[in-house]
């Protein structure tokens, strides 16, 4: 019997608009994602699925 993962944890390799610092934001990130170079916003939580504001290159599952 095959069962859908629906927990299975997401995460997306994102690119800052500002200063083109990649790194690497939880699916459901429950707190505000600052890029670790230039400070903008990458991703704000949202209760759910965090709202992504920069560019998602790769979706890593
Ligand atoms: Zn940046």
């Amino acid at each position: 019997m095959v069962q859908l993962r629906e927990n299975r944890s997401v995460f997306y390799r994102v690119k800052c608009p500002d200063c083109e610092n990649e790194q690497v934001v939880f699916e459901k990130a429950s707190t505000v994602v600052d890029c670790t170079v230039c400070g903008h916003i990458l991703a704000e939580p949202t209760g759910g699925k965090a709202h992504i504001k920069a560019e998602i290159l790769a979706v890593l599952e």
